[in-house]
């Protein structure tokens, strides 16, 4: 398969300015006459939606939720980065680019990073005219604080509820859409297949949650804005009902799949406390500014951790990472974790977790300001663990959080299919093999509110004036028969396993095998379990009640049955991948300090996979990474 990332010509600062002025427009009496569909109403689908309206096109959105409000955009607590250089610490369009570059272990695409740190500073602009109210200082300007793998201040924050308050920004500029009509909007409803036609995406089939009804819906071009896939993993950060299906759905029909095992294990979560667990909780990164990570300095010391003397704890972040201290990059951070937890050094109930300790700062700061920068979170701490981290250190361990891989795009934020986008965590995005704290809102309201208005436009453009087609149109028709005939298909297994029994199952394997690090033999073996998985699924599945109406096992069957086919090609990405490289880390790669080992002479690509059918090899193809502008290193946080 041919594929170009189609990435402009000239010096990197200038590349965007370029294209923007060398795409085609669309004047406003001919937008009106373009239909685009997006799934999703996130930060990156609700921007997208909002912005593509208040330029005149006609829009449908899509979500699975009662509330375009709900999308996980909500959760979102630390923060997001901006180039704006309020603090006047030495920050720059170009630091930013060159600090995503690095702390993606350059594994991503230079000129999109360079795009994504220039419009970082129009997106704060943004918001802050929605309305969104991001802490500021004293003297009224914004307030900043700092994220891992960064030296300076350039994370702009709502206490703990960043998303949340972003997501109410997007939502406004929706809503304003929706009641002026430009914008339909369709919540509970789950688009279930892509129809493409001559090549061509032309609409989606999806079914209405309350009512079960299939129906068709065509447009000039579709967007996929439908998060990421760290549901795989069974437990995770993510909200339960996030999943892989649109994007995977698309990947059928020929959406090359990018670097599907690079995902983000975050350092700060709370520990599950036992098996039965369903859902993991994130404690923001932003935490890490105050708080200091240690573990006592003896394996099996069972103290409880105020009676632990300084001198007996091992405060390892800032032991091995002096300049970076406890804001190391998440993926450095989760593994010393691991390292420390698998020394026996671990920490409550189950042994399993690290402290993270405000002792220090509440003693420097006060109480009120720590509760004034972390209110929120402490309080949501105390409610899940009984404990009061006030007075105890927190506990903490990490947990899968985000999906770097995703559907490949061009520049243009377009897929292998011709006239379908993927924006937001969707696509494979800008971060390379580890995603910075605060940089996935950037990426999401970037797409969404600054580059897709553009590039969609010059796509759209080269279309005026052709036929429309209907859902009328055979490829709709068959397209509804065959998701129609998927449902009747699960209802009918009848088996004895629920759906949640095997998700646990198959969320533990990828844990094991694919999750903090990987080495070939448990890749091997993972590659050989999920086939046979994926076969007792299908013979001994059951699910409770019909089609007809809301069915929340049915709804999940159909999404496992993607996380599984998911699954199986991010073993093979992580097997093919004979390196270590930001989160991907591979036991064989490594190097004396046990950090990662990257092999830039044969891995300096973009592995995109292309899929060829449920029990076939997915074929892959690569995009080659060149650097210019930045030096290839080994990354070092000391
Ligand atoms: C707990 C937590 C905290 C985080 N904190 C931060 C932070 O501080 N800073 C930061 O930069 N990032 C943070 N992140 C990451 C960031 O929040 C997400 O990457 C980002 O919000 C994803 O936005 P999105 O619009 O791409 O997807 P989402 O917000 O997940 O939206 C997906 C949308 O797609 C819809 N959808 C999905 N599938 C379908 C389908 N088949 N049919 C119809 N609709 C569908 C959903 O209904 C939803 O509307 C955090 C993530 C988590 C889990």
């Amino acid at each position: 398969m041919q594929f170009d990332a189609k990435i402009p010509t000239g010096p990197i600062e200038k590349k965007w300015e370029k294209h923007r002025f060398e795409m085609k427009l669309v004047n406003p009496a001919n937008k009106r006459k373009f239909d685009v569909i997006v799934v999703g109403s996130g930060l990156a689908g609700g921007s997208a939606s909002a912005t593509l309206a208040e330029l005149g096109y006609n829009v449908k959105c899509f979500c699975f939720q009662d509330s375009p409000r709900r999308a996980h955009s909500i959760a979102a607590q630390g923060g997001i980065n901006a180039a704006k250089n309020y603090r006047n610490d030495g920050d720059s369009v170009f630091r930013l680019f060159y600090d995503t570059v690095k702390g993606g272990d350059y594994r991503s695409r230079e000129a999109n990073v360079h795009r994504l740190a220039e419009v970082s500073v129009n997106i704060i602009d943004q918001c802050v005219a929605q309305g969104v109210p991001f802490a500021r200082e004293y003297g009224g300007l914004l307030d900043n604080r700092s994220f891992g793998g960064a030296q300076v201040s350039r994370t702009f924050y709502a206490r703990g509820q960043t998303g949340q308050q972003l997501l109410l920004g997007a939502y406004q500029a929706l809503a304003r859409q929706i009641h002026a009509g430009k914008v339909q909007m369709f919540p509970r409803t789950e688009m279930l297949d892509l129809v493409v036609v001559d090549g061509r995406a032309r609409g989606i089939v999806t079914r209405n949650l309350l009512t079960g009804k299939i129906e068709s819906h065509a447009a000039d071009a579709v967007v996929l804005a439908s998060g990421g896939y760290s549901n795989v993993f069974f437990l995770s950060t993510n909200a339960k009902g996030c999943n892989v299906t649109a994007a995977w759905r698309a990947h059928r029909h020929g959406a090359l799949f990018a670097n599907p095992c690079f995902t983000q294990i975050h350092p700060t979560c709370i520990p599950p406390s036992d098996d039965t667990q369903s859902k993991l909780t994130l404690m923001s990164e932003s935490l890490r500014n105050d708080g200091r990570i240690w573990v006592p300095g003896k394996e099996g010391d069972a103290r409880r951790a105020r009676d632990i003397p300084e001198g007996e704890r091992d405060y390892f972040l800032e032991r091995k990472y002096p300049a970076f201290g406890n804001l190391v990059p998440r993926d450095v951070a989760s593994r010393n974790a691991k390292y420390v937890v698998d020394d026996g050094k671990g920490v409550g109930p189950t042994g399993v977790g690290v402290y993270l300790d405000f002792a220090d700062a509440i003693q420097r700061l006060g109480k009120d300001t720590i509760e004034a920068r972390y209110g929120n979170l402490f309080e949501m701490y105390e409610r899940i663990t009984g404990e009061n981290p006030y007075q105890v250190p927190m506990r903490i361990y990490p947990a899968p959080h985000y999906t770097m891989g995703g559907l490949w795009v061009d520049y243009n934020l377009m897929t292998t299919v011709d006239g379908l986008y993927a924006i937001g965590e969707a696509n494979f995005s800008d971060h390379g093999a580890n995603r910075l704290g605060a940089s996935a809102l950037m990426q999401g309201l970037a797409d969404g509110y600054f580059v897709l208005p553009y590039t969609i436009g010059d796509y759209l453009s080269q279309h005026l004036g052709e036929e429309k087609i209907g859902p009328d149109h055979a490829a709709f028709q068959d397209a509804e028969r065959k998701v129609g005939g998927d449902i009747e298909r699960l209802l009918s297994i009848d088996g004895k396993r629920t759906v949640d029994s095997f998700h646990r199952e198959l969320g533990k394997l990828v844990w094991d095998e694919c999750g903090m690090s990987r080495t070939a033999d448990g890749l091997k073996k993972a590659l050989k379990r999920i086939p046979q998985l994926r076969e007792e699924f299908w013979s001994d599945l059951k699910i409770v009640g019909n089609g007809e109406g809301l069915n929340q096992s049915l709804e999940k069957a159909g999404r496992l049955a993607d996380f599984m086919e998911l699954a199986e090609t991010m073993c093979r990405d992580a097997l093919d991948r004979q390196e270590s490289c930001g989160a991907h880390f591979r036991e064989e790669f490594q190097t004396e300090e046990g950090e990662a080992k990257r092999n830039d002479k044969d891995y300096s690509y973009t592995a995109a996979w292309e899929y060829k059918g449920a029990d076939q090899e997915p074929a892959l193809h690569k995009e080659p990474l060149e650097f210019e502008n930045v030096k290839l290193t080994q990354r070092s946080y000391k």
